[in-house]
């Protein structure tokens, strides 16, 4: 049996009052119809501009890590609106060292249907990152089986040189804006490889070969580390539909290392981490 949505208000202000969080981050009416935005509450009288539906679909995690925000804390905590994928990036920024996740007090829910404005929204119990172990193990097991999963398995039946056609199609509409990097919570580096000129490692040009470098440079930089929160997808607005790429590389993962991004807060990436007898089947 969830929290109610009343007792997850009634918890809220109860935070802000005693003075145990620095800040409420939740949602609130976006400037155009039908959209919601991040809302930054510190103050009790400010948490009557807090939305709670199915259009809150972005993942806030991704303000946890903002510089700007982290110096306003003053060593306190911060509560924040998460879905289960916000917890699994929690889980990550945690075991990449980025956050103290004693420090973030979840505020979990769901949305029944996603992007729907009058979805049901279940609120999640569980105050810290550990309570929700089982719903993530329960994620993991369900494994991914959604309307991208069809998509990728018709990729899949694809040659090769047709596979790079489609995809080549897709990133030729890059125009470089890296919104997907900005609103990504797994995203943090505070210089990334894009920005750096000496040596250039990727052309910053929207061009056919800088596209396909940066998205597949992206793409690999997510293995075994996107939560499938779809906060890229959302932001791109060359509607380039980066889930696929995402979910597949997810799908890799899985079954090749059993690795389900943000298991834990302890879980180590899958691709930074040996044991002394994996196979090296990849030495010559
Ligand atoms: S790559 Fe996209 S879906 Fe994955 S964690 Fe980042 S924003 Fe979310
Ligand atoms: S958001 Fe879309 S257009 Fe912008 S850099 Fe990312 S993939 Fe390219």
């Amino acid at each position: 049996m969830g929290n109610t949505l009343e007792e997850h208000i009634k918890r809220t202000r109860q935070l802000l009052e005693c003075g145990e969080v620095a800040m409420v981050i939740g949602y609130e009416r976006g400037s155009v119809e039908n959209r919601r935005r991040a809302t930054f509450v510190k103050e009790v009288s400010e948490l009557e501009r807090m939305v709670l539906d199915g259009l809150c679909c972005e993942n806030l995690a991704n303000y946890l890590v903002r510089e700007e925000l982290l110096r306003s804390f003053d060593g306190k905590k911060v509560a924040i609106f998460l879905t289960t994928a916000g917890v699994r990036s929690v889980n990550i920024l945690a075991a990449e060292g980025q956050i103290n996740p004693d420090c973030v007090i979840i505020l979990g829910f769901e949305a029944e249907k996603p992007g729907e404005l009058d979805s049901a929204i279940k609120m999640l119990d569980g105050e810290h990152v550990d309570h929700y172990a089982d719903s993530i193990q329960q994620l993991k097991s369900r494994g991914f089986v959604n309307d991208r999963a069809q998509v990728i398995v018709k990729l899949e039946m694809m040659s090769a040189e047709e596979r790079f056609a489609f995809w080549r199609e897709q990133f030729s509409r890059c125009v470089k804006c890296y919104a997907c990097r900005q609103v990504c919570p797994m995203c943090y580096c505070r210089r990334c490889i894009v920005d750096c000129n000496q040596p250039q490692w990727i052309n910053a040009s929207a061009h056919d070969l800088g596209n396909l470098e940066w998205n597949l440079v992206r793409a690999f930089h997510l293995a075994g580390r996107c939560v499938g929160c779809g906060n890229c997808e959302q932001a791109c607005p060359a509607g380039i539909p980066l889930m696929l790429l995402n979910q597949r590389m997810a799908q890799e993962v899985l079954k090749e290392f059993n690795h389900f991004a943000g298991e834990s807060s302890t879980q180590l990436p899958v691709l930074a981490d040996f044991k002394k007898d994996d196979p090296e089947t990849f030495i010559l």
